[in-house]
């Protein structure tokens, strides 16, 4: 069965056989592994990740890759029709292992979905933009260290694994790739994440301006220890915490 790849879906297929073994091997499925591959396409990463687990599940929004999967009868894979970013993780009975080559367009809004179903995950191996993996592994003071730097590394526990060059898809992206690990935190000081998912936005709204300025609608220098003279860029992931609580104690 033929397959045209559809833009609207961020459909870049994985080609290359020894990137494809050594996501696999990063991944190191054990075979009762509870694992949910998000945009499975033509099964690139499912068919090897299968090999190596007694069952697995796979979301997919394409009904055209849907069909092509199913007609290739694997029994022991489980495939959910859905949006993935409209997809209730709470509803899965045990914790997963989340995996997938996730469409660029919408990484980031895919990211923040999967955050909030962090009690359902175990870890999650992507590939990503490049650049956005640069941006979520950003230390602070850095410039690429933004909201999404500040909202993963609160918490997970992220890891560059290695890069993916444009080669290695069919049909090819304008921009290189890379892994990315990301592990839930066991010692994040923060229960919730919508609080500090406002402050950091706010802080990074005007990225020139000092921390004052920019957050001087929701909190003072008087209500809190960190010092506000700085850019949002220079402080780092536990200081927002800290914020956010100072923050928090005013409401
Ligand atoms: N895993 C395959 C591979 O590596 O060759 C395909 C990766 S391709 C970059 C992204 C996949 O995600 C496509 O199969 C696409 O149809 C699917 N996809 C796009 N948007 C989706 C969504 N909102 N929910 C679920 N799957 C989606």
């Amino acid at each position: 069965m033929q397959h045209k790849a559809r833009k609207r879906f961020g459909q870049n297929f994985l080609i290359d056989s020894q990137i494809i073994e050594r996501i696999v091997a990063t991944i190191a499925p054990n075979p009762k592994d509870n694992f949910i591959e998000i945009g499975p396409g033509k099964g690139a990463l499912t068919l090897p990740l299968l090999e190596n687990l007694e069952a697995m599940k796979v979301i997919e929004i394409d009904r055209d890759l849907i069909a092509l999967l199913k007609s290739k009868n694997h029994q022991n894979l489980s495939i959910i029709e859905a949006d993935a970013l409209k997809f209730d993780f709470d509803q899965l009975e045990e914790k997963v292992r989340v995996v997938g080559n996730l469409p660029y367009n919408i990484s980031s809004p895919l990211l923040f979905h999967l955050l909030g179903h962090r009690n359902k995950i175990i870890d999650m191996t992507f590939m990503l933009q490049k650049e956005v993996v640069d941006r979520i592994v950003a230390p602070h003071g850095s410039k690429t260290y933004g909201r999404l730097s500040v909202m993963m590394q609160a918490f997970f526990e992220v890891e560059l694994m290695f890069n993916v060059p444009k080669e290695s898809f069919d049909p090819q992206p304008k921009i290189e790739s890379a892994i990315i690990y990301l592990k839930p935190r066991v010692d994040t000081a923060l229960a919730e994440s919508a609080l500090l998912e406002k402050v950091v936005k706010i802080a990074f709204s005007q990225r020139r301006k000092t921390l004052r300025n920019c957050l001087k609608s929701i909190l003072s220098q008087q209500q809190t220890d960190i010092d506000l003279s700085q850019r949002a860029e220079m402080l780092s992931v536990d200081e927002f915490i800290n914020l956010t609580k100072d923050y928090a104690k005013q409401n």
